[in-house]
């Protein structure tokens, strides 16, 4: 079977690696070089379907459990066939609030309660905390923790692929723009019609014949040597909610603004302020942390923010994974390959027509 993917970034990588497997012959397409520092690789990479859910539709809890499970077998799979390894750290995250920001936290709690029932959760006192990460408890009396949730580095994922990719002689086309992903499979500049064309373009898709839109946002990574935070840390607060996802090596990447707008220009003074400010306040060790990059991406989203699969005759859709990718991309991924081999999907209210 022949299948062209159009966008070569987070859900088009997954999928090529999948329907690979399965023994298509694909060949991927992006806009971009193929070494381009997209949405995905600017992520923070959390897989977090409680403390997600909290503030969404019950649709992100179910679609991310359901990939909470995928990751680990995917992740196995792909070590063993490309000899890389791939930070995956499933400890969980603490949801912590100063003290002055109760009332930020009682919200959150009372929300957390509602949307997901207290045994998602543990309400950690100040001796708990301390057993479990002694170095938030400097800061806090109190976390939150939420158990079923990970990280993953996004940076290790991508270069795995690429290799998988190149082991398998997968054509891989760069800087290549498709602007209409055909219907019936025939792409320009190539002799043969292909059996599926699968649209990963993200952002790329926008079009005034769509609701998508781009949510920008900026993170910045840093090496702190002075931190052991082990946790997915988020801290509930009025102006800047932070969080801190954890990298090998003492690194960190923190972040995010959520800023209606589709320009990718640099992280402004503004938002670098918010976030460093807030994180300091955190963790004193921060203050002697080297900032390593200041990241920029935007994130597809619908007016929902709710992901979405089409079908029409060959070509498939995917896209809206919103401040999602990572907690919905192995699901979605599956979804989309039970749609193509005619099979029922789990999920079936993700289909748009
Ligand atoms: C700051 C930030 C933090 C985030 N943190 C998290 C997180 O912690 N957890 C989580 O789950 N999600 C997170 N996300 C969201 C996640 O990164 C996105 O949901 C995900 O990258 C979307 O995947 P995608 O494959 O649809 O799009 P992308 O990853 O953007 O890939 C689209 C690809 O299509 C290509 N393309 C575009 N137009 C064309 C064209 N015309 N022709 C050919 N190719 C084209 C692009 O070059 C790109 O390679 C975050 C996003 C941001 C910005």
């Amino acid at each position: 079977m022949r299948v062209a993917i159009v966008g070569a970034g987070l859900v088009g990588r997954l999928l090529g690696w999948r329907l690979c497997e399965q023994g298509a012959d694909i060949t991927l397409l992006d806009a971009q070089a193929r070494d381009h520092k997209g949405t995905g690789l600017v992520a923070a990479a959390m897989i977090a379907p409680g403390t997600e859910a909290v503030s969404s539709e019950p649709l992100v809890e179910r679609l991310g459990r359901c990939s909470m499970s995928v990751w680990p077998l995917w992740l196995e799979q792909l070590g063993e066939a490309t000899g890389q390894g791939i930070y995956f750290n499933n400890s969980g995250t603490m949801v912590v609030a100063h003290a002055q920001d109760e009332g930020v936290w009682q919200r959150f709690m009372q929300h957390a309660e509602a949307k997901l029932g207290e045994d998602a959760y543990q309400h950690l006192d100040r001796v708990e905390l301390e057993a479990q990460a002694p170095e938030l408890s400097r800061s806090f009396d109190k976390a939150a923790y939420f158990p079923d949730e990970a990280v993953l580095d996004n940076e290790h994922l991508y270069a795995a692929l690429a290799q998988y990719f190149d082991q398998n002689a997968v054509a891989w086309l760069e800087n290549m723009a498709i602007e209409s992903p055909p219907e019936d499979g025939v792409l320009n500049g190539f002799d043969q019609a292909f059996d599926w064309v699968f649209d990963c373009r993200g952002n790329g898709a926008r079009s005034p014949q769509n609701t998508l839109r781009s949510v920008r946002g900026e993170v910045i990574r840093v090496y702190a040597p002075e931190v052991n935070i082990k946790h997915v840390v988020r801290l509930m607060h009025p102006r800047y909610p932070l969080y801190i996802a954890p990298r090998p090596d003492h690194q960190f990447v923190i972040g995010a603004t959520q800023i209606e707008s589709e320009h990718d220009t640099p992280v402004t003074v503004r938002s670098g302020l918010e976030l460093l400010s807030a994180l300091y306040s955190l963790h004193k060790g921060f203050a002697e942390a080297q900032i390593i990059s200041l990241d920029v991406g935007c994130r597809p989203a619908y007016d929902d923010n709710l992901p979405r699969l089409g079908k029409h005759n060959r070509l498939i859709q995917i896209n809206g994974l919103y401040r999602h990718g990572f907690l919905f991309a192995p699901t979605l991924v599956e979804e989309a390959m039970a749609l193509m081999g005619g099979q029922t999907m789990q999920f079936p209210e993700v289909l748009h027509s």
